[in-house]
């Protein structure tokens, strides 16, 4: 289980993100929702471990997570992050390594996932010859490679056409059945679809976190209106 408590970011005198409490629990998956600016971005910086709070505390079961705790998580971050001259294989199995997977196993496993994409006759190519759609895909494997213990998504969905949307959450499912994910998406009604669990972040804030079905029952689901206007 994955938890933020009281997690509080400032920047100067701007507060972006404000005693942010929330759990991601195992076999779930959590939507994250907000208007743009609300401060997904940051909280989740802050849940990896790659931006400091300024006061408050992100704990994995229950206990402040280290940074070993946080080298097992998977990762998508908001600026992407791949190397857009590297092989793709190369690529997969780098990230795999980085997180402490063996050199074969690491090499098998970014197999196993460029299949999955049907990208396998591309391993050998560099990730910028290949489509946004499938550079995507490849940033999301990358994600997964070392067989995650939480995976933490910044608007995994984006741009994606909804053929790719599929195959990605198929994945998803597949992958992440026992973890805890989130992921953060303006796309309300894929939240609706996938997800398990929502919170809703307004000006820094948690302003609604529940179920999705009871989110949904409300005449006006809270999320519609922090996400929409
Ligand atoms: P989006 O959906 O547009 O990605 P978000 O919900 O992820 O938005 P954040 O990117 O976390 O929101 O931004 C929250 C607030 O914090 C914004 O006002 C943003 O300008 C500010 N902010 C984020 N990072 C920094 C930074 N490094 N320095 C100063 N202000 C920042």
């Amino acid at each position: 289980m994955l938890s933020a408590h009281a997690l509080t970011r400032d920047f100067g005198e701007r507060r972006a993100v404000d005693r942010v409490d929330l759990t991601v629990r195992p076999g779930r998956i959590t939507g994250f929702v907000g208007a743009n600016g609300a401060g997904k971005t940051t909280t989740m910086r802050m849940l990896m471990g790659v931006l400091g709070p300024s006061s408050g505390e992100v704990r994995w079961h229950g206990r402040p997570a280290t940074a070993e705790d946080r080298r097992g998580f998977g990762y998508m971050p908001e600026e992407r992050g791949l190397y857009p001259r590297m092989k793709l294989a190369e690529q997969l199995a780098f990230f795999a390594r980085l997180h402490g997977a063996g050199r074969s196993e690491a090499r098998a496993r970014a197999g196993e996932l460029l299949e999955f994409f049907d990208l396998g006759d591309r391993a050998d190519d560099l990730l910028d010859s290949l489509s946004l759609g499938n550079q995507q895909r490849v940033q999301i494997a990358a994600a997964l490679v070392h067989r995650p213990t939480a995976l933490v998504l910044d608007e995994p969905f984006s741009g994606l056409d909804p053929h790719a949307v599929d195959a990605m959450l198929e994945l998803l499912q597949r992958e992440a059945g026992e973890i805890p994910v989130l992921f953060s998406s303006h796309q309300l009604d894929l939240v609706e679809r996938i997800c398990d669990d929502v919170v809703v972040l307004a000006g820094g804030r948690v302003v609604s976190a529940g179920s999705v079905d009871d989110l949904r029952s409300q005449e006006t689901p809270s999320y519609r209106v922090e996400v929409v206007g």
